[in-house]
């Protein structure tokens, strides 16, 4: 707090409490419930506040060693009574003696419904309920979006026009008013310098508040009407002596806005409620961290995030309350890795060199560094006791598979079974015929494949299971899976399916993780009789940020290197004049035997409407544009079936060009598609846009992305041209990210995110921040068990359920 502040305004504050505090556990009939965490922590804190009364003090004293918790209730009653006089209120003469059943429902303290605040009527509590405030410590955190800086009076004489000013005024005249066409309130003030116009607009009724003579203060961007300086709309406040400001005169806070909730109902309720209330927060923070870290307490850091003593207090006040949200989840997110990495729980699968060194002589290229350094990070986790959980990151083509290739034979190596699960059944089925490739079987005996590879000394099974296996087929696979005949399990879902269930599963891949949950990684992995290894591949670039939270429960690897010779994707952004060159230009690549892929606009509404509007291209685009070609057709509609036959298609070239919405798989290859046209691709992220892109640039060809977009922004442009300017994954992701928000960023809202109100997932330093003293916590306290740790092991506990459905 300020230091500027009278003392006598914190004594006030301090017995106000108190009385406040003993006034409500009188009326919870002395079950010590008033404050979280027992009345005897109140007391002892108030003891340390200046300015309690002397007969309060006294009255504190007075306890037993046990404090006011091992009295009876009847001793209650009498204390209380007792304590309530010496805090300066008569206590009240018929005190009831046995405690009242009180309705358990109710809840009271901070937790108490806002309409416990002076002037909080239902309306209004409605009103704040469109704000998510519903209790009295919702609106205590309920954070403002903005300060505006009124710390400075300026007399009228130095206005000038279009600078933000705040000025003290005398009200000569205040009346009703015609503005234009509008109603509203006009009036004339000055101060000993000059005279100046104020007008509110639709806002008639402040004429009579506004009491010539009266002196207010006034806060707005200042105009100049008629030669004289005009504030319009401005926040005003009656300006009386020794008052602290609430509306103007500081840094004033601005709220989120909601209909009917004006900014001056919104301080004055705020105020209130942490003059009130903010006394009763308990601090979910260690002491000794905050010392070591400088932190604010809690409850000033409520107070100075709502009203600041200057900018300093906002950034201070608010970087506390964001540590606040971010620990207890990187608590969750640590405990969640240690739950998996018990030493002994998993079997070591270690692979020789020798091996390892045959298997990469049988490939057509050499590793490249990345893959190199990923491949040894890998096999470091394998080797271990304790189950790996490893996301491997790499853009698109960076040559992941192969990385996983290795992992998996030494799975087999070791004497295990390894699974590969895919989302989609035609991204399941071109990893079995990339690991049939790598490892030497033949694919045309069905989904099973037998491979003798020389660096073996037995054969080797992979098989491939998918939900479209005909059932006699897959008691077959389950069986063969089951005793341990199936080296190797690619699939779809239907490798988690009831089932299935491996002799010894070691190893386990799951490819494009961001369209599983946590869940279906945890199910897969529970295939296992003990724990697999575990490793999530992903093209999505992530920031470190965004993976220390959301996955933050694995180690990670990262493929930052493509594999020599690969010519980047060139993009263009083709201006709406210029849709029939594009059209030209696709035109032209057909002719010279490439394929290409067509991306409808992204319709935000529904996946029929989608759906629909991809035919109404394939139609128009096939008898008006591109009549000579032949198109196929992917949607959303068509069940899994009808979509990977079109996509076979394609992949056989039977078609030019494939028009699809934005459902065609990420990860398809299709080396002779070389084309990707985008349309209306202002309405992707960028980071979704990289990933279309992905799909060409397969084959030695040059690959082309075109990008269309009938009335981009101007920030929609600035995106296209971005998307022109880098082909860098990361750099993508974190524009993204930055431009539109997590929730955007994974095209939906990702489940297990938490809303956070002050903390940013894009806060990179803080998240780091609470990562490392999560680490040291837990350390000092794995369990959680001290009473200091109390208040974020609760946290972290909900949190680990949110984000996990499970109990923790
Ligand atoms: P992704 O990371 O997108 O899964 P893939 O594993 O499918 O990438 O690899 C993309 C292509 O690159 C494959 O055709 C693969 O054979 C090839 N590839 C992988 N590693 C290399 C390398 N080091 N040198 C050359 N080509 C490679
Ligand atoms: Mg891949």
């Amino acid at each position: 707090m300020s230091a500027g502040r009278p003392a006598r305004v914190r004594q006030q504050d301090a017995t106000v409490l108190a009385r406040k505090v003993l006034e409500l556990e009188r009326k919870l009939t002395f079950e010590n419930k008033a404050v979280a965490g027992g009345l005897d922590a109140f007391l002892r804190n108030l003891m340390k506040s200046e300015g309690v009364p002397a007969s309060l003090r006294d009255a504190v004293s007075s306890l037993p060693p046990g404090g006011y918790g091992s009295l009876s209730a009847a001793a209650r009653a009498r204390w209380i009574s007792g304590a309530l006089g010496a805090a300066g209120t008569p206590a009240r003469r018929s005190a009831p003696t046995t405690p009242r059943v009180v309705r358990p429902d109710v809840p009271t303290g901070i937790e108490a419904p806002v309409t416990v605040l002076r002037g909080v009527k239902e309306g209004l509590a409605a009103r704040f309920e469109n704000l998510g405030v519903r209790t009295v410590r919702d609106l205590v955190y309920l954070f403002p979006r903005r300060y505006n800086d009124f710390a400075n009076l300026r007399p009228v004489a130095d206005l000038k026009a279009g600078e933000d000013a705040t000025v003290r005024v005398r009200v000569w005249d205040a009346h009703e008013g015609q503005l234009g066409r509008i109603k509203g309130t006009e009036a004339d003030v000055g101060d000993e310098s000059g005279m100046m116009r104020v007008v509110w607009f639709r806002q008639p009724w402040l004429a009579k508040q506004l009491k010539t003579n009266a002196d207010i203060v006034l806060s707005g961007k200042v105009s100049i009407y008629k030669g004289r300086p005009t504030l319009e709309n401005p926040e005003w406040e009656l300006w009386e002596t020794g008052e602290e400001l609430t509306h103007t005169g500081r840094l004033v806070p601005v709220y989120p806005g909601t209909a009917g909730l004006t900014g001056r109902t919104l301080r004055r309720t705020t105020r209130q409620a942490l003059e009130l209330y903010a006394g009763l927060l308990v601090d979910p923070l260690p002491e000794e961290l905050r010392g070591r870290l400088d932190l604010m307490d809690v409850q000033q850091a409520v107070r100075q995030a709502h009203y600041p003593d200057d900018q300093d207090s906002i950034a201070r006040a608010r970087r506390r309350l964001a540590l606040d949200e971010m620990l207890p989840l990187q608590i969750s997110v640590l405990q969640r890795r240690a739950a998996w990495r018990k030493p002994g729980s998993a079997d070591g699968i270690a692979i020789e060199q020798d091996v390892l060194d045959s298997f990469l002589a049988t490939l057509p290229y050499k590793l490249t560094n990345a893959q190199h350094k990923a491949l040894g990070q890998l096999r470091d986790d394998l080797a271990q006791d304790m189950p790996m959980s490893r996301l491997l990151q790499g853009d698109v083509g960076s040559g992941k598979t192969v990385v996983a290739a290795c992992g998996l034979l030494a799975a087999v190596v070791s004497g295990h079974q390894g699974a590969m699960m895919a989302p989609t059944e035609i991204l399941a089925e071109q990893h079995y015929r990339t690991l049939c490739a790598l490892f030497g079987a033949d694919t045309t005996d069905g989904p099973v494949a037998e491979a003798t590879p020389q660096y073996l000394d037995r054969p080797l099974h992979i098989a491939l299971l998918t939900g479209s296996l005909r059932a006699s087929h897959k008691s077959q696979l389950y069986e063969r899976i089951e005793s341990g005949e199936i080296d190797i399990a690619v699939g779809t879902h239907a490798l988690i399916q009831k089932g299935v269930s491996f002799d010894n599963l070691g190893f386990a891949i799951v490819d494009e993780q961001h369209r599983f949950g946590v869940m279906q990684r945890a199910e897969l992995r529970s295939k296992a009789g003990r724990a697999a290894h575990m490793l999530v591949m992903t093209a999505t670039p992530i920031p470190r940020s965004l993976y220390l939270t959301l996955y933050g429960d694995l180690d990670v690897s990262v493929i930052d290197e493509m594999p020599p010779g690969r010519k980047p994707i060139e993009t263009k952004w083709w201006p709406p004049e210029h849709r029939q060159d594009a059209y030209e230009f696709l035109r032209a690549q057909v002719r010279t035997g490439r394929q290409a892929f067509v991306v409808c606009p992204l319709v935000e509404e529904s996946e029929t409407l989608q759906s629909k509007a991809a035919v109404q291209e394939y139609e128009s685009l096939s008898t008006e544009v591109f009549p000579e070609l032949r198109l196929d057709l992917v949607h959303g509609r068509m069940n899994a079936k009808e979509k990977d036959a079109a996509m076979q298609r394609f992949r056989a070239g039977e078609a030019d060009i494939l028009v699809s919405t934005a459902v065609v798989e990420v990860g398809i290859d299709v080396p002779n598609a070389s084309v990707m046209l985008i349309e209306g691709a202002d309405r992707f992220g960028l980071a979704q846009l990289h990933q279309f892109r992905g799909r060409v640039g397969r084959g030695a060809e040059q690959s082309y992305c075109l990008l269309l977009s009938e009335s981009p922004s101007m920030e929609a442009q600035q995106r296209l041209r971005l998307m022109e300017s880098t082909t860098d994954g990361f750099k993508l992701a974190e524009a993204d990210l930055n431009m539109r928000g997590p929730g955007e960023f994974f095209g939906t809202r990702q489940s297990g995110l938490p809303d956070f109100r002050i903390a940013s997932l894009l806060d990179t330093r803080l998240i780091e921040l609470a990562r490392s003293e999560a680490a040291r916590i837990l350390e000092d306290d794995p369990g959680l068990a001290k009473p200091e740790h109390a208040a974020l092991a609760r946290e972290a506990a909900r949190l680990f359920e949110l984000v996990t459905g499970e109990v923790h």
